[in-house]
């Protein structure tokens, strides 16, 4: 039976719990709290500071009497106005679950916001040998929750379509699919970005990237267009070049959807679910489906569960010693100082957009920080404050553990450390680019091919009893240019490619 409003506790939102799905009641009062020192904390991109901003300020407005909105230096400072009792959905970070938990009288309830719940993962866990594999829990999870199931079988016989997932780019500039949807700009917008440029103006605050139209949902009505729009017109090619690369196209067939779950507006349920039905009804291919059921309520929970599995200190795991400080062209998204043309335009992107997909992410930006060795704890801070789906539990893991190999394989059993070539499979990027990708010393080499056979070089030690290495590490000990790489590549030091 549903509780009725006046039996419930106003329930304390937080700006990433702003969808239906975070009150037991449409009508349950509410408390929301717009702190200026979460802006103050982190130097965050201006476009990603705007959406959370936006979003909570679009719920108040919503919300009219049933909400409290208070504007506070600090959540402790707001609290301390509440007279009444209140409870709360456990929050997605630590230190937020350690705050609420030690307030007296507040009530924390289980996390809400993914599809599967943190004991069933805790239970799963223990049952297994051999590693916990995204594969095995993704498999599980659809058996329990009965998503793309035909009776005990996984729909059309098989669970995974990443074989037709991987093809390179088309040759053409773009994958001419219909546009993602995009928001309209309002008054409150506009409230936002003169209380932002103050802020900035006042010295209180610091933001990196340039500001810009908002491209992204603020709310529920917003997010539920989006969703509309990804699911009836780029669905049924989402997944066939899922891992590539256009300069022209940098949304292809994704479905820019993130922020939308992470701010709390979408339910990742309900995402899973209208995606199964666009298949059930002959809408999208299954292998589209299958490939973005897989990112949602795949990687997205499991990613939410190893954050709090590995506990407290995964963020400071180190495992191949990379200590390099982040140079101040890439921490300030400085893309103009960088001739290396996909580095260029993906660091581009991050200024202007605050986002780009998943494989500019892992294999150009990523990919370079391995390289070049940049320390995990510090990328993962600069991850989290110049994206705007970036949160502490999805980018701990994505960073620390699937990018830069610093857990020592928890997350992947090798590092995706790659050189020209993949960049150049599955990219148009090296066509336009000053450098060669099969050239890997001299005026022409490809800072990634060459920065590839270095971190080998660096980490040769490290990497020996992985035997998923021993091939990598075979091809280095045949290099014959290998002192000159090497040379070259430290005389580069910090200096943008
Ligand atoms: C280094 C690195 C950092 C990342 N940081 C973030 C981040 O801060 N926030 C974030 O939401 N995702 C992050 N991701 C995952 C992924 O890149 C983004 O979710 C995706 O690019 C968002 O765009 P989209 O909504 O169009 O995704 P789509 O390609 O349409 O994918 C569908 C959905 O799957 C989910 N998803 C897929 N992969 C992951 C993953 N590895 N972790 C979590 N969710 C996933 C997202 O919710 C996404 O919306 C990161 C990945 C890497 C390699
Ligand atoms: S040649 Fe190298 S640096 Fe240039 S775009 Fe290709 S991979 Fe990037």
């Amino acid at each position: 039976m549903t509780s009725s409003p006046t039996d419930l506790r106003r329930r304390w939102l937080f700006a990433d719990q702003l969808g239906p799905h975070f009150l037991d009641h449409p009508d349950q009062p509410v408390l929301l709290v717009e702190s200026r020192a979460v802006f103050r904390r982190r130097r965050f991109h201006r476009q990603k500071a705007h959406l959370v901003l936006s979003a909570l300020r679009h719920r108040a407005a919503e919300l009219g009497d049933q909400a409290v909105l208070l504007r506070a230096d600090t959540y402790g400072e707001a609290l301390a106005q509440v007279g009444e009792p209140l409870d709360v959905c456990a929050p997605t970070s630590r230190a937020a679950l350690g705050l609420v938990e030690r307030r007296p009288g507040l009530e924390v309830l289980p996390h809400r916001g993914f599809v599967t719940a943190r004991p069933d993962f805790e239970r799963w866990a223990t049952a297994q040998r051999g590693g916990l594999l995204m594969e095995n829990f993704y498999r599980t999870a659809r058996r329990v929750h009965g998503v793309l199931m035909d009776g005990d079988d996984p729909a059309g016989g098989r669970w995974n379509f990443d074989h037709e997932n991987r093809e390179p780019p088309p040759r053409t500039p773009t994958l001419d699919v219909p546009e993602p949807w995009l928001p309209q700009e309002d008054e409150i917008d506009a409230e936002v970005r003169q209380d932002l440029d103050r802020w900035e103006a006042d010295g209180d605050v610091t933001f990196v990237g340039r500001d810009g139209p908002r491209r992204f949902a603020v709310t529920r009505d917003e997010a539920v267009a989006a969703l509309d729009r990804f699911v009836d017109h780029r669905l049924p090619t989402f997944g066939r070049h899922e891992d590539a690369m256009l300069a022209a196209d940098p949304w292809m067939s994704h479905s820019m959807l993130s922020a939308a779950m992470n701010l709390g507006l979408l339910d990742p349920r309900e995402v899973v679910e209208r995606a199964e039905d666009a298949y059930r009804s002959g809408h999208a291919p299954l292998a589209s489906v299958e490939g973005y059921v897989r990112q949602v309520m795949g990687w997205r929970d499991y990613v939410w569960h190893v954050y709090w599995h590995t506990g407290p200190t995964y963020k400071q795991s180190n495992a191949l010693a990379a200590r390099a400080p982040l140079p101040t062209w890439f921490r300030e998204l400085d893309a103009d100082a960088v001739e290396a043309r996909c580095l260029r335009e993906v660091l581009g992107q991050v200024r202007d957009t605050a986002w780009v997909h998943h494989i500019p992410r892992l294999m150009v930006l990523g990919n370079w920080a391995l390289q070049r060795g940049y320390d995990p704890a510090e990328l993962t801070d600069w991850f989290h404050e110049c994206f705007v789906d970036g949160y502490e539990w999805v980018m701990q893991p994505n960073v620390v553990g699937m990018s830069q190999h610093a857990d020592g394989g928890f997350m992947a059993t090798k590092p995706y450390a790659s050189g020209g070539a993949y960049i150049k499979r599955m990219s148009d990027y090296c066509g336009g680019c000053r450098y060669r990708p099969d050239v890997r010393v001299g005026e022409d080499a490809c800072p990634f091919s060459a920065g590839y056979w270095w971190f080998l070089d660096r980490n040769r030690e490290r990497l020996a009893p992985n035997r998923r290495m021993a091939q990598p590490l075979a091809g280095l000990g045949r290099l014959r240019d290998r002192e000159a790489l090497v040379e070259q590549e430290e005389l580069r030091g910090a200096s943008p490619p």
